[in-house]
């Protein structure tokens, strides 16, 4: 009794200001948290800044946290809380997303808070007190008053003006309001003016519709940087790089025990284990300028959860889990991963592709193809300083096997560099009933370099130069070859690549889940030697853009994308578009798969392939006729 007391009397005198971070601490009993005592910051350094910023002694009016699940975001709404009824009571408004979850907070969370921290305790009474005008959902102290409410009960308070707003797991507010909770609170802040204090937290939902993700965004968006244990470098914990590229959290392919964190610095793997040594060490950094000033706003995925809380062990086996639910063609998992693990919106996908569903593609078959192959084709872009190839296989139904990419890093105005194209052009296949295929047709991309690449096409067999031109109504691959005499004195032939029918085309292939016709599998080893791969086939996103004052649709890139690959693929899916027009039977299961060319190029006779029994086509005109021949 005298220790309360003596805490009760302390409490009641008047307390200066402070840094909410360092108020005295208050006590978890059991039953409340898994670690009991009190409050300690020490494992969830990162929640410092925004307390400190939710201090009456701080400009900031409103702190967004966008953040995954067990981060200690309730921590954070519970000191801010405290630290308020102790240093500047004031009327406090604390919203989730229905009246029965309001409740069960007040109730089960924040009254054994209360109960186990005397100076609380001697401020605010229990809610059974009612005499004292307490109830479970609303708590009256010296100075002001707290308001347990659900979302959709707040906008009938119309006569509540309140200091302090906590807004709880934001995002699930959106069914119960229709509406915008903070500007809800806010309405209800107006009186206080700029000494408001609003403490947003949730981890985001879907992308356009998430308010978190909103007010996150008009903050100047902090990330948490730490420092590598090997070399120092401080950066942010990402799944992976922003542009699409490496992911950051690796492991073992089904021993997702081995997770560990590659440092971008350094190259090195970071081990878990020195993870609390990073968290404390780290540091909030503005990525952009907020376009208003009145927010302050933070990002934290699940990769900073304390040790012992949620593991990048823990991690890497849900993600295995996404994987495999993605094989099967199903989103869910991946969606609440997005959202509760990495704190990102789910993008209700209009016509793009996830680079998701490409990365958990992975497979393996070993050193022979599969017998469903009948046919190999390749596409290659060129570049200022490599050649990029795809090497695609294609069954009947057009299940596809990407059977190769790879990046040739040398100029391509040397020889050599086309040397090294022709060595991979002439690999051979075993397929596993017994076959040998190599590549029936290569496109490569004459866009730039034109007159080199239709030198080098013209010279060789079973290789067609190709231009991409955008726009509706154009065909994946246009017959009719161009001659063009703007490069050199003799004419030079080319066939037109339309890209847009290409990427619907592909588009409607890659939401072909299962395996099977239409299905493009993905070898494991292709993923681990490119892992921006799978970004860069997705890298562009189908768009309603105005043309010549219409409206049309179009494909154009993410921003900060690459898409090479994509650009080799569409390629190497054109050349079987050019192959099968003339020979559509290559496909079908009892004829003769694609003959082999005989060996290696660039001798112009010896690729030629042999003829196949031939169907009737549609029309002649095609590169194996001779007729669309360089
Ligand atoms: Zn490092």
């Amino acid at each position: 009794m005298s220790d309360l007391l003596r805490h009760a009397s302390h409490a009641l005198r008047p307390r200066p200001l402070v840094w909410l971070s360092q108020q005295p601490p208050i006590y978890l009993p059991p039953g409340v948290s898994a670690e009991p005592g009190p409050l300690s910051l020490d494992r969830t350094p990162y929640l410092r800044e925004p307390l400190d910023r939710l201090s009456p002694l701080d400009p900031t009016e409103i702190v967004a946290v966008c953040a995954a699940t067990q981060l200690g975001k309730s921590t954070l709404a519970m000191l801010a809380w405290a630290g308020w009824v102790r240093t500047a009571p004031a009327p406090c408004l604390w919203v989730t997303d229905t009246d029965a979850k309001a409740e069960e907070l007040a109730k089960y969370r924040v009254e054994p808070v209360i109960l186990a921290t005397p100076d609380l305790l001697a401020l605010v009474p229990p809610g059974r007190s009612r005499e004292k005008g307490n109830t479970t959902q609303l708590k009256a102290y010296p100075g002001g008053y707290t308001r347990w409410s659900g979302a959709q009960t707040v906008s009938g308070l119309t006569s509540m003006q309140a200091r302090y707003a906590i807004l709880d797991e934001l995002d699930d507010h959106a069914a119960a309001t229709l509406g915008d909770t903070v500007r809800l609170a806010l309405g209800r802040t107006t009186t206080y003016g700029r000494s408001r204090k609003v403490l947003a937290v949730s981890s985001p939902s879907v992308a356009g519709q998430s308010q978190i993700d909103a007010w996150y965004r008009r903050g100047d968006r902090r990330r948490y940087l730490v420092p590598c244990p090997h070399c120092g470098h401080e950066q942010p914990l990402d799944w992976r790089d922003p542009d699409g590229g490496r992911y950051r959290l690796v492991w073992e392919p089904g021993s997702p025990e081995t997770a560990a964190y590659l440092c971008a610095g350094c190259g090195r793997l970071i081990e878990e284990r020195h993870k609390p040594a990073m968290l404390a060490a780290g540091r909030w950094q503005p990525t952009g300028q907020a376009s208003d000033r009145s927010v302050t706003s933070y990002h934290l995925s699940a990769l900073y959860a304390p040790l012992g809380w949620l593991s990048w062990a823990q991690l890497a086996a849900e993600w295995e889990q996404v994987s495999a639910g993605l094989r099967r063609g199903d989103q869910r998992d991946l969606k609440v991963y997005l959202n509760t693990r990495l704190a990102e919106t789910w993008e209700d996908r209009g016509d793009q592709t996830d680079p998701g569903t490409l990365a958990g593609r992975g497979e393996r078959w070993g050193d022979r193809l599969p017998s469903a192959i009948r046919l190999i084709t390749c596409g290659v872009d060129v570049q200022e300083d490599r050649l990029e190839a795809t090497i695609l296989g294609i069954g009947p139904g057009w299940e596809m096997w990407v059977l190769r990419h790879a990046i040739l890093r040398s100029d391509p105005l040397d020889d050599r560099t086309w040397g090294d194209l022709d060595r991979i052009l002439a690999t051979r296949w075993e397929t596993s009933d017994g076959r040998t295929l190599g590549v029936a047709l290569c496109a490569v991309d004459a866009g730039y370099l034109t007159s080199r690449v239709i030198d080098y096409a013209r010279r060789r067999s079973g290789i067609m130069a190709v231009r991409g031109v955008a726009g509706a109504g154009k065909p994946i691959w246009n017959p009719r070859a161009k001659v063009t005499r703007r490069y050199s004195s003799a004419a030079l032939r080319y066939h037109w690549v339309g890209t847009d029918a290409a990427k619907d085309w592909l588009y409607q292939v890659l939401q072909v889940a299962v395996p099977g016709p239409r299905y493009l599998h993905v070898p494991l080893d292709l993923l681990q030697q490119h892992p921006d791969w799978p970004a860069q086939v997705a890298s562009e996103r189908r768009v309603k853009v105005t043309q010549r004052g219409r409206q049309v649709w179009a494909w154009r890139p993410k921003p900060g994308s690459r898409q090479e690959a994509l650009d080799c693929l569409i390629y190497a899916i054109a050349a079987a578009h050019a192959v099968l027009r003339d020979r559509p039977h290559y496909l079908s299961p009892d004829e003769p798969a694609a003959p082999v060319p005989q060996q290696a190029q660039p001798d112009p006779q010896v690729g030629k392939p042999r003829p196949a029994p031939r169907r009737p086509s549609s029309a002649g005109g095609g590169w194996l006729t001779g007729r669309g021949r360089l």
